[in-house]
């Protein structure tokens, strides 16, 4: 597909952030570049319009830009999975683990009900802790989770193998 090229060359690539050693995947200039913008949409609605998909759970802060869009062309609802403490309503957190320490994301309760079908949207995929912890928050709640779908993988951080059977679908590896 001739439109993945151009989604991986607007993907910028930015040394030693936020740290030394960190080779970082900037989304943002995808996004400067309507064509790029659209296309990655197009393909994540492609392969999600006829399954039956009534829920896309985006995972702040990234989630919350590719999910909406695919969401209102597949006629599903949006919604957000946060870090802490900004949602107001009472919620249900799933904790997990991270490089040092811990990382929770919260969602609202009542916002999906027992028997949807849903997928969960990121920009990116690494270790697969974050998208991890958004499907244990799903299946607690009895919500299925379909899939995962990322823009791009970093495959060397295994993150797919953390995923088990859970099935992942990305543009840019
Ligand atoms: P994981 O939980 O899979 O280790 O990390 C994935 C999460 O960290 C995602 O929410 C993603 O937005 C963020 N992340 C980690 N590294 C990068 C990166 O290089 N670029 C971007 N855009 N996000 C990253």
């Amino acid at each position: 597909d001739s439109r993945i090229a151009r989604i991986t060359s607007a993907i910028r690539v930015i040394p030693d952030f936020p740290k030394p050693g960190i080779l970082f995947q900037d989304i943002t200039t995808l996004l400067l570049d309507p064509v790029a913008f659209k296309d990655t949409i197009d393909l994540f609605v492609e392969r999600y319009k006829d399954k039956d998909i009534s829920v896309v759970a985006g995972v702040e802060a990234r989630g919350f830009i590719f999910g909406p869009p695919i969401a209102l062309a597949i006629g599903a609802k949006f919604v957000p999975m946060r870090k802490p403490n900004k949602l107001p309503g009472a919620v249900i957190s799933e904790e997990y683990s991270l490089e040092y320490g811990t990382d929770k994301i919260e969602m609202h309760v009542g916002a999906v009900q027992e028997g949807e079908r849903a997928l969960v949207i990121d920009d990116l995929i690494a270790t697969g802790g974050t998208l991890c912890a958004a499907i244990s928050l799903l299946e607690r709640v009895g919500v299925k989770v379909v899939e995962c779908a990322c823009v791009i993988e970093l495959p060397e951080l295994k993150g797919r193998e953390r995923l088990g059977d859970k099935p992942l679908y990305v543009l840019v590896s």
